[in-house]
């Protein structure tokens, strides 16, 4: 993509209150889209409607427009979004199979884990569902392994190459739940493509996903985007932070907290600021920073 095409996005899940972490990521997508003078665009991940908590998604997006993070265009909902994914997965034709297996039969083949943690399916019911079993999920049948058919590289800005063999790696992936909703998996990549976006910047606990998204975009035919990793912010027991692991939420209640909240997160950025007096000088130098730091000239307009 060139600089004059740049469209990148902030895409949360409504799980719980934004906590330094998430403010992480979305500072860094933010940063990235704006120094390109690019789109950003934010899309609430509600697709697994069980976890979604009510209200969630209405304060991440107040919080952001507290932080001074403004968006591009309408925010987008998965959860209003199902009839693209159904028809992706029509598209996908003979790619795709219906699946009757459930968690624990899967785990028992004990053929390892997905870098998820999810177990690596075993294939029984690629050519048909095995018999006496009714259908469950949709998998997408993954290459095999012979002559390396089933190995995916990308460039990550900050990673450099990194490659993942689907077959042993990843195995056939869920793409329709066995609670009727739709993966997290196709539905990112339904959305990235039809919304335009070219740039992924988001928390290198997703890198490992990426392969698989690579690897639908090349099914669907739609464009393989770039991709930026970030480091996660981790707590002292080295923790991704969670609400699960106790994170606390981001919820300042006056502009010199929203200062310290943002300044943090950029010093987990390592981007060299010194302290603002006010929010938009704040995202002035930190915009101007992350250029810098990304090799573009800065031209901050
Ligand atoms: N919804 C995902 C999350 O909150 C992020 C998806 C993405 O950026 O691709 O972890």
């Amino acid at each position: 993509p060139d600089r004059n095409h740049y469209i990148g996005r902030f895409a949360p899940s409504p799980s719980g209150p934004l906590h330094q972490g998430s403010l992480v990521a979305a500072m860094a997508s933010y940063l990235d889209a704006r120094a390109h003078h690019g789109r950003w665009l934010v899309r609430i991940e509600d697709v697994d409607e069980g976890r979604s908590v009510p209200g969630a998604a209405d304060n991440i997006l107040a919080l952001l427009r507290t932080l001074g993070m403004d968006w591009d265009g309408e925010v987008v909902w998965q959860s209003r979004r199902k009839q693209l994914y159904q028809a992706a997965a029509d598209k996908l034709g003979a790619h795709v199979y219906p699946c009757g297996c459930n968690r624990r039969e899967i785990a028992d083949s004990r053929l390892g884990t997905a870098p998820d943690g999810s177990a690596i399916y075993p294939g029984t019911c690629r050519h048909g569902l095995a018999p006496g079993k009714t259908m469950r999920s949709l998998r997408v049948r993954v290459p095999d392994p012979a002559g390396n058919a089933d190995l995916v590289t990308f460039p990550d800005r900050a990673a450099g190459l990194v490659a993942q063999h689907l077959a042993t790696q990843s195995g056939d992936f869920v793409l329709k739940r066995a609670d009727g909703f739709w993966a997290y998996q196709l539905a990112v990549v339904v959305d990235d493509a039809q919304q335009g976006v070219t740039d992924v910047v988001r928390g290198a606990d997703l890198i490992d996903s990426t392969p698989r998204q690579i690897y639908l975009q090349h099914l669907l035919g739609v464009p393989v985007l770039r991709y930026l990793h970030v480091p996660v912010v981790r707590n002292a027991d080295g923790e991704k932070l969670s609400k699960q692991t106790g994170a606390l939420a981001v919820a300042p209640e006056d502009e010199r907290q929203a200062l310290a909240a943002l300044q943090a997160a950029a010093g987990f950025l390592q981007l060299p600021l010194a302290p603002a007096s006010s929010l938009s000088a704040f995202w002035q130098a930190a915009i101007s920073a992350w250029a810098k730091r990304i090799g573009l000239a800065c031209d901050a307009s």
